[in-house]
């Protein structure tokens, strides 16, 4: 029998807080409030990995349909802002931002970040060049420039001008002006599921990484037992937030044309994620049921390939 990988636990203490679902849903209705008031609403036609118009309705919240896609399996939401970015530079996102994440960076440097690098790791061993795209808060960046020469991109400029100030590490906030064939290594972690047009995102990721170059992507599982469980009660369910809802079979699609996929798990909260909702809806013994077996059955999810978060590894093809 093939031997199970062992779970590394997380603190429910800090990642799942009482009324942690309600308040990732109040945040992402007042972002919804914004768009509504701004630029608007488009609604997309085609499959965006894969061009495709069969398409099948899937999960609403919010009002905002999420479709999956019959040919590559690709689960997208069809209601999106105008302007996406709208969604990301105001005030809702800045607050939640310092009050969700800041709280955690410590715990996040130690418990998450740490896990990160021993797997980029296993691929590059050298003191390689690093592109943290999407950096957020910058938390990645403080622990692997021990490791790797870095550098951040990240669109919405408070951010960015935080990290260059507290990490002094060169920092992009314009995609256009990224260099070509200057990284070894590009970490994105939970950002391909917030970038609007992700087959330019592929061609670009490509483009900016030296011969021989990887990828390393963290991003939601769409065929995660959570996802198939709480549907649109999932945290990771969150239009116009979370544009995209992936599989390995829609990732690999995406990618094929410029990358080879070396190395595919996945790791989840699946859980977790039950077991904080259960929690907040009263439902005592099964949410203790929940806590007093996590660990053994989110490590038989992890093992089926069924965990609600893929990590990935590209390698440049060519
Ligand atoms: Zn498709």
């Amino acid at each position: 029998m093939k031997k199970f990988k062992k779970i590394k636990p997380f603190d429910i203490k800090i990642m799942r807080k009482k009324g942690f679902h309600s308040t990732i849903n109040k945040d992402t209705l007042n972002v919804i409030k914004i768009v509504n008031k701004q630029s608007g609403w488009k609604k997309i036609n085609s499959c965006p990995v894969c061009n495709s118009k069969s398409l099948l309705e899937w999960i609403e919240k919010f009002s905002l349909r999420i479709k999956v896609c019959l040919k590559c399996s690709h689960g997208f939401c069809i209601d999106i802002p105008v302007n996406i970015s709208e969604a990301y530079e105001n005030k809702v996102q800045k607050l939640s931002y310092q009050g969700i994440y800041e709280e955690k960076r410590e715990y996040k440097i130690k418990r998450f970040a740490s896990e990160r690098v021993k797997l980029l790791r296993n691929f590059d061993k050298r003191n390689s060049l690093l592109l943290d795209y999407g950096c957020g808060s910058g938390w990645f960046i403080e622990h692997a420039k021990k490791f790797y020469r870095c550098e951040g991109y990240e669109p919405t400029t408070y951010m960015a001008d935080l990290i260059q100030k507290n990490l002094k590490v060169r920092m992009h906030t314009d995609a256009k002006k990224l260099p070509t064939k200057f990284y070894d290594i590009i970490t994105l972690f939970d950002v391909i599921e917030h970038v609007e047009d992700v087959k330019l995102m592929a061609k670009k990721l490509y483009s900016m990484l030296k011969k021989g170059g990887i990828i390393l992507i963290f991003t939601p599982n769409k065929d995660s037992f959570a996802f198939d469980l709480m549907k649109e009660n999932q945290n990771l369910v969150i239009p116009p937030l979370h544009l995209h809802y992936f599989n390995i079979k829609s990732l690999s699609k995406l990618f094929d044309r410029y990358f080879k996929v070396i190395h595919f798990e996945t790791s989840g909260a699946d859980i977790a994620d039950l077991f904080a909702y259960e929690r907040d809806h009263g439902n005592k013994r099964f949410s203790q049921f929940l806590s007093k077996n996590m660990n053994t059955l989110q490590t038989l999810i992890d093992n089926s390939e069924r965990g609600n978060h893929i990590r990935l590894v590209l390698k440049k093809r060519g």
